[in-house]
């Protein structure tokens, strides 16, 4: 078997899905294709479509078989065709298809991948940003396949990105200023460790992550984590830790590492500093801490008093979004007023700037209308504030810079996640999500698949087919997940130390 472009991404996405795609129990995984994932290869597939309309000529290789294509690929290569669509490139185990196949002015090619993101990690004014660690690793596969077939001399690729800009990657540069290694070196090791996995040479371990809830395999690994009391059980405990712990202290249950000596790991990591890299005492503390609440006392603890502001209005409020889009479609928020309850919802009608600046100008005319001062507003994690942030770029006349600072530094205004469930109390959970802890806490979401990428799959078919019941189901959804924070805050008044 081949080691392919889409292998190497796989692996960057989870190390333990190369595996498991070739030697994983097949009956475990799930055939059909996530709604959210099959959004996401549309709006792939028609920025694609997008960018080769404006291409002009070319060679289009997509429509006949891989060998049949492999060898049309070198021969139009040796006849000096300017451009090539989906060539197939073969050659030592290793296969790819890049989107594009550029002829050069010195004779040789450059392929472009054809990418419905950014082509940079983190970009801003200031800042142009860093390679994206997946887009490098597959322009690398292509660059050696050209090489291998004669065809390349350079380490570099191109990425057609979502704003149609072509990026350059120079694949000879250090990955970081603080990283030796340069992403040719890089692709290499993982290029190493995908044909190992390939060949079950070497296999590592399934994990409970954020990443899984778009996997095929998310109930066949789950279902191992389960089985094995994996150590990923434990919240915020990511492969990487959970495999210095399996490899350093030989624990690899939930069970035995809550009853795990920490005065003598700290002994230990002070005799030697190579000793469990990456993993703190502190941290160590954490993870017997939460293990113990796990395993054995199963019951959530409040560390210290919450203040939590008293006040005649509560918001809870939530936002969704469509990254695929860059749009904030939908603010909505639970609202207690003197005891009594209503859904406050702003809604973008469709997806247009003017829709979307509507929701956000009528949001903000509600916050506007609130008693100043005596009113709170809870929600969960700092995707809201980095959202909102977004929108003040966008709509700078909505509202100004210094009111959206001062609605969020308010005191009264909370980040229930980041500012107390994080910092302030522990779960006997794996996951602290609103959606994990409104559960344990005996709230039932009205759909049966509640889900924030499945609501954006909702609001895109919406937009389509103006269907009221589907616009009724991202609005219960949505109403939900604020009733949820409102469970929650209850819950921790109520248990308060
Ligand atoms: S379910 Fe999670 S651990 Fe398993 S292969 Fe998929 S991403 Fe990896």
């Amino acid at each position: 078997m081949n080691i392919t472009a889409s292998k190497l991404y796989n692996y960057l996405q989870c190390p333990h899905r190369v595996w498991r795609d070739v030697w994983g129990p097949k009956d475990e995984k799930i055939d059909e294709v996530n709604p959210f994932v099959q959004l996401l290869w549309d709006r792939g597939l028609q920025h694609e479509e997008k960018v080769i309309s404006k291409l002009g000529k070319f060679l289009d290789l997509s429509k006949i078989g891989f060998d049949e294509a492999a060898d049309k690929t070198i021969e139009a290569m040796k006849n000096g065709e300017e451009l090539i669509y989906q060539g197939v490139l073969k050659g030592e185990g290793l296969m790819g298809i890049p989107d594009l196949i550029r002829r050069q002015d010195d004779g040789t090619y450059i392929p472009i991948d054809i990418k419905a993101g950014m082509g940079m990690e983190g970009a801003s004014e200031e800042y142009g940003g860093k390679l994206k660690k997946h887009y490098a690793a597959q322009l690398c596969a292509y660059v050696e396949l050209l090489k291998l077939n004669g065809f390349a001399s350079e380490n570099k690729g191109l990425i057609i990105d979502i704003n149609e800009d072509e990026v350059e990657y120079k694949l000879d540069e250090k990955m970081g200023a603080r990283t030796p290694r340069t992403w040719w070196e890089f692709y290499e090791e993982i290029k190493e460790e995908v044909g190992a996995l390939i060949k079950n040479e070497k296999e590592n371990l399934p994990a409970n992550s954020g990443v899984c809830k778009l996997c095929p395999w998310c109930l066949s690994c789950k279902k191992w984590c389960v089985e094995s009391d994996d150590l990923t059980n434990i919240f915020y405990l990511g492969r990487s830790k959970r495999d210095v712990i399996n490899k350093e202290l030989g624990v690899s249950t939930v069970k035995d590492i809550s009853s795990l000596d920490i005065a003598d790991i700290a002994a230990q990591k002070k005799a030697n500093k190579k000793f469990l890299p990456g993993v703190g005492v502190k941290t160590i503390e954490k993870i017997v801490t939460r293990a113990n609440i796990v395993a054995n006392t199963k019951k959530p603890i409040i560390y210290e008093h919450l203040d939590l502001p008293e006040v005649s209005t509560e918001l809870f409020f939530d936002i969704e979004t469509d990254p695929t889009q860059n749009l904030v479609y939908l603010h909505g928020v639970y609202e207690r007023k003197d005891g009594k309850e209503r859904f406050v919802s702003f809604l973008s009608e469709d997806n247009s700037k003017e829709a979307e600046k509507k929701a956000w100008t009528d949001f903000w005319s509600y916050i506007r209308s609130l008693p100043k001062d005596d009113y709170a507003v809870y929600y969960y994690s700092p995707y809201e504030k980095t959202m909102y942030k977004k929108m003040h770029a966008a709509y700078s006349e909505v509202v100004s810079e210094d009111e959206l600072e001062d609605f969020f530094a308010r005191e009264k205004t909370i980040d229930l996640y980041s500012d107390i469930v994080y910092r302030h109390t522990d779960w006997p959970l794996g996951s602290y999500s609103i959606k994990e802890i409104a559960v344990y806490l005996g709230f039932k979401w009205r759909d049966e698949s509640p889900s924030g990428a499945l609501s954006i799959q909702w609001y895109n078919e919406y937009l389509e087919n103006k269907d009221e019941k589907i616009m009724k189901r991202i609005l219960e959804y949505n109403e939900d997940d604020c009733k949820a924070m409102m469970i929650l805050k209850d819950y921790l008044v109520e248990n308060n130390i």
